[in-house]
């Protein structure tokens, strides 16, 4: 028989662990609206292009994480800065083979914020914290590991170049490491932590309203986040329902079976609320041509012009083959 404080623990409900914070560097320049002290540009040199969204290729690829500048180097101008844990949480998977990903050296954290599974990735490291490995716990601010420039793109990093590459995910699929080989024979073993999994908000924009708000709840702040356009799925079980309960509205009739599932993404593809949608809710010709295109916001995908989930034809917006990707891997189940 489990001991009663097991028993106890695991009835709590998740959201007994509200959201806590903290920078994942010594560098807080973020908070004092000092942006150009934060953000690590790429060669280009603009402070936009350190920041999240399509700020990369005059525009056309997306930045799917931050790149925090270094503050402290040895004497050859290798950056010391060490890499803190931003919450509690557990390390999922670590990298040491830097040349294995364009996010060369990288840790990945599991966390639940107000209930909300999501992770924190941490790219580029020169080290992982000496004993670090999966499974094991963490605490917010413990140091996992230390700043650099790895990467396994032809041209590198260089040292003056030094940053923490620093995503805040949620993962679409837990089934993305039997997925995924079927996709690319060459897959690196990364299992569900690659980032073809992982889909980020802006850091950075949560940094700053946490700052402001240490009450915050993060399932609303998800809730909150600009919704480019809704896919309208079958109304088979998959995966992120049973890991999102949050995002999911049940039909109103709750003898009503769901035919279909609508969701919700933002202009990135994280989804953010999921409606179970009931054969009086949903037309026969619709329920025919699942997965569809149902909604966008025409303004917010034009200014998220990075995105590739949807393309627009003659006949209007549709999902591009990436976007009828996604909805595959979002819906898969072995
Ligand atoms: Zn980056």
């Amino acid at each position: 028989m489990k001991p009663l404080w097991l028993i106890l623990v695991w009835l709590v409900p998740a959201v007994a662990w509200p959201l806590d914070l903290c920078l994942p560097t010594g560098n807080d320049a973020l908070l004092q609206g000092r942006d150009a002290d934060f953000f690590q540009p790429t060669v280009g040199g603009e402070v936009e292009s350190g920041m999240f969204g399509c700020v990369r290729n005059n525009g056309h690829r997306l930045h799917k994480g931050i790149d925090i500048k270094c503050l402290d180097r040895d004497r050859r101008g290798e950056p010391l800065d060490p890499i803190h844990a931003v919450a509690d949480g557990e390390v999922v998977f670590i990298n040491t083979k830097p040349g294995l990903s364009n996010y060369g050296r990288y840790i990945v954290l599991e966390h639940r914020w107000d209930g909300v599974a999501v992770h924190t990735l941490y790219a580029h490291l020169s080290a992982v914290a000496a004993g670090l490995a999966a499974g094991q716990p963490v605490r917010k601010a413990q140091v996992i590991g230390t700043m650099g420039h790895s990467a396994n793109t032809r041209e590198g990093i260089a040292a003056d170049r030094a940053h923490l590459h620093f995503e805040i995910d949620l993962l679409l699929n837990p089934n993305f490491s039997v997925w995924f080989p079927k996709h690319d024979p060459q897959a690196p073993p990364f299992g569900n932590f690659n980032g073809k999994n992982l889909f980020g908000l802006d850091p950075a924009a949560l940094f700053r309203e946490f700052a402001g708000n240490r009450k915050m709840n993060f399932a609303d702040y998800v809730a909150r986040q600009h919704v480019g356009f809704t896919v309208l799925v079958s109304g088979r079980q998959f995966s992120w329902l049973r890991l999102h309960p949050e995002q999911v509205c049940q039909p109103a009739q709750t003898n009503a079976l769901p035919v279909a599932y609508e969701i919700a993404v933002t202009p990135f593809g994280v989804p953010v609320a999921v409606w179970a949608r009931t054969a009086a809710e949903v037309a026969p010709d619709q329920l025919r041509r699942v997965p569809i295109l149902n909604r966008v916001d025409e303004a917010g995908i034009e200014t998220a012009s990075c995105h590739h989930l949807l393309e627009r034809g003659r006949a209007g917006w549709h999902l591009s083959n990436d976007g009828r990707e996604w909805v595959e891997l979002l819906t898969y189940g072995p």
